[in-house]
């Protein structure tokens, strides 16, 4: 486990650190991954649900799908892979970056601060009109579609659907940190939705020191220094407190 104690003893002396976590770090948390067996687009056609296209066609539909999905990820707590994070953040200081693809806020609810929600927040909704974004009202209260609190327009989830573009400064500022990185961690994301699956191998490709922490292979282990073939939470642990 030479490799588990030098990326350790990185991690501890990294001044500049940036992190990238996907849906498998809230797998623990009771929420399930796109591409998993069991992951929720197995039952979900995203064609149907997570598309302007889709929306256009059938927005009460596509709204009704969210607030499941809210209501869901609303019971859900954080688990110790996110609170570490945390923990990471507060050691590291200024020159830490955690960038997630999750709009499940779990990171935000755990605590992270230096945090970008590439996705969007699927807690969120955003006016389709001036753009104004909002936290919707608690689950038990809340009937889709909510219309803006500021112009009284129907508001769409504040999340990227695909095909449309990231949010503006939003992927300028991830990309910049990865650039500098001096150590990077991927932590639960397959790799394989661009342009965020970019990320880890810039940083590499830079010179940064690559950890990736995930049960199964994806196409930026090749790319790593060292790898971590298990859940979020037990490699973070083995990362922060081994
Ligand atoms: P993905 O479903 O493509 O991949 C999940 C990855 O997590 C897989 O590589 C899997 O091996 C790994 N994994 C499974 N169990 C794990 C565990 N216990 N610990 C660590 N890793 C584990 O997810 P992705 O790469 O994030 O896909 C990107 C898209 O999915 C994004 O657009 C994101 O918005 C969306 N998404 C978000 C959520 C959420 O907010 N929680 C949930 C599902 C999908
Ligand atoms: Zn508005």
């Amino acid at each position: 486990m030479e490799h588990l104690a030098t990326a350790q003893a990185r991690l501890r002396s990294a001044r500049r650190v940036a992190v990238l976590t996907g849906a498998g770090i809230s797998k623990p948390s009771g929420i399930p991954t796109f591409r998993d067996a069991a992951g929720l687009w197995k039952d979900f056609d995203p064609e149907e649900y997570a598309t302007p296209q889709a929306y256009a066609r059938n927005p009460q539909k596509v709204w009704e799908w969210y607030a499941w999905r809210y209501r869901k990820v609303q019971e859900a707590q954080p688990n110790p892979a996110h609170e570490l994070l945390v923990r990471l953040e507060g050691q590291v200081g200024e020159g830490f970056l955690l960038v997630t693809q999750n709009v499940d806020g779990l990171h935000r609810r755990a605590g992270s601060r230096r945090l970008v929600e590439l996705h969007g927040n699927i807690a969120q909704g955003r006016c389709e009109r001036c753009e104004y974004r909002f936290a919707l009202p608690a689950p038990e209260d809340f009937v889709p579609p909510p219309l803006c609190p500021a112009c009284g327009f129907r508001a769409r989830p504040d999340v990227v659907w695909f095909g449309e573009i990231l949010p503006e400064g939003a992927f300028e500022r991830a990309w910049q940190a990865f650039a500098l990185a001096e150590l990077a961690l991927v932590i639960g994301t397959s790799a394989e939705v661009e342009p965020a699956a970019s990320l880890g191998r810039l940083a590499a490709e830079s010179g940064a020191y690559l950890i990736e922490i995930n049960p199964e292979p994806t196409l930026l282990s090749r790319w790593a220094d060292c790898v971590l073939r298990m859940g979020a939470v037990e490699g973070m642990q083995a990362l922060l407190e081994g």
